[in-house]
């Protein structure tokens, strides 16, 4: 007798199968793995909708033109697989991720990318604040580290990707450091991101944030949104760690979180060593905008078949060829 899988902990769809999440498995060959051949994106759902789910399949698609990955599936049924991993799962606030690898070649030892066949899967797991939530309520203490961003010239920051070693030492350093986090600068000393966010200074009233080397966050968006229909002047701008260190506040920004209050950088109190107060009002925005119908896509947790709520893709056209551009 088979038992009904357990996905309380969170769904996955792997291998062309929906299992829970501790049951998915990718090939040790396959150079999403051996090479960090891979591209991804991670849309979130909160009380049971996903958030800018188009925008966030529009920045899939565009990675996976920029690595030159074809998933086996379209825009439409990627969407219903996430859904149905989320509607699977149960969970009304949810980290989605998909990801499509390069898979593994066809020709054992081949060394050419268009021999091997790209895979996609995706997974629903609980929440996730990338900065703990105890963390963000005292403002989280960024260093800034040493260890520079990879060039865009070798790997395009735009395009989402597994290439963290840079993040990673980042992360060393800040702990070594006894801060919580890290951002990074480029080769001319301009600031760029954090590990798995955006990073904002507000300056005299203005909310900035860099204008390179980063990914371009859909929360990052959301935030340039918020303050252009309060009326707060924001602009992306080439931002140099001196800049930050005389900042009034800083932020972190990612779908995994949202909009993450910072009170040092490089052991420098910022805003009297607490989060600052249009950091808090752009955060009070921020979820506000959680509640625009535009941007909502309900699910339907009442059947797996049928994940979603509305006819979602009236919203999202799938623009023209992106599929079979791997070659
Ligand atoms: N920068 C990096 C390197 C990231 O990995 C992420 C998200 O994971 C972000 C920025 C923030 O992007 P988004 O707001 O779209 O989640």
């Amino acid at each position: 007798m088979s038992e009904t899988p357990d996905f309380s902990r969170g769904a996955a769809f792997c291998d062309g199968h929906f299992v829970p999440i501790s049951d998915a498995k990718i090939s040790v060959l396959d150079w999403g793995f051996t090479r960090s051949d891979v591209t991804y994106d991670v849309v979130h759902v909160r009380d049971g909708a996903f958030f800018r789910l188009a925008d966030h399949l529009d920045r899939f698609e565009r990675s996976l033109r920029v690595f030159r990955l074809a998933p086996p599936y379209g825009r439409d049924e990627i969407a219903r697989i996430a859904a149905q991993c989320v509607v699977l799962s149960g969970l009304r606030n949810a980290y989605v991720a998909m990801v499509c690898t390069r898979g593994r070649p066809r020709i054992a030892g081949s060394r050419r990318p268009a021999d091997c066949d790209n895979t996609f899967l995706a997974y629903a797991i609980p929440w996730i604040d990338v900065i703990p939530l105890d963390v963000q309520a005292r403002g989280a203490h960024i260093w800034i580290a040493s260890t520079q961003r990879i060039p865009p010239q070798s790997i395009d920051p735009t395009a989402k990707n597994y290439h963290w070693g840079d993040l990673t030492q980042g992360l060393f350093e800040a702990h070594d450091a006894g801060a919580d986090t890290a951002i990074l600068l480029d080769a001319d000393g301009f600031v760029t991101e954090g590990p798995g966010f955006n990073v904002f200074m507000i300056r005299d009233g203005e909310v900035l944030t860099p204008d390179r080397g980063a990914l371009e966050g859909i929360t990052r968006q959301s935030v340039l949104d918020v303050c252009a229909a309060a009326g707060i002047p924001a602009r992306v701008a080439p931002l140099r760690a001196e800049d930050f260190l005389e900042a009034d506040e800083a932020f972190c920004a990612t779908t995994a979180g949202g909009v993450m209050p910072a009170s040092r950088i490089n052991g420098r109190i910022l805003s009297n060593d607490r989060p600052g107060p249009i950091t808090m009002q752009l955060r009070e925005l921020y979820w506000k905008l959680h509640q625009a119908e535009r941007h909502l896509t309900p699910l339907n947790f009442d059947d797996p078949e049928q994940p979603f709520k509305n006819d979602w893709r009236k919203a999202t056209p799938e623009p023209e060829g992106y599929r079979n551009e791997q070659t």
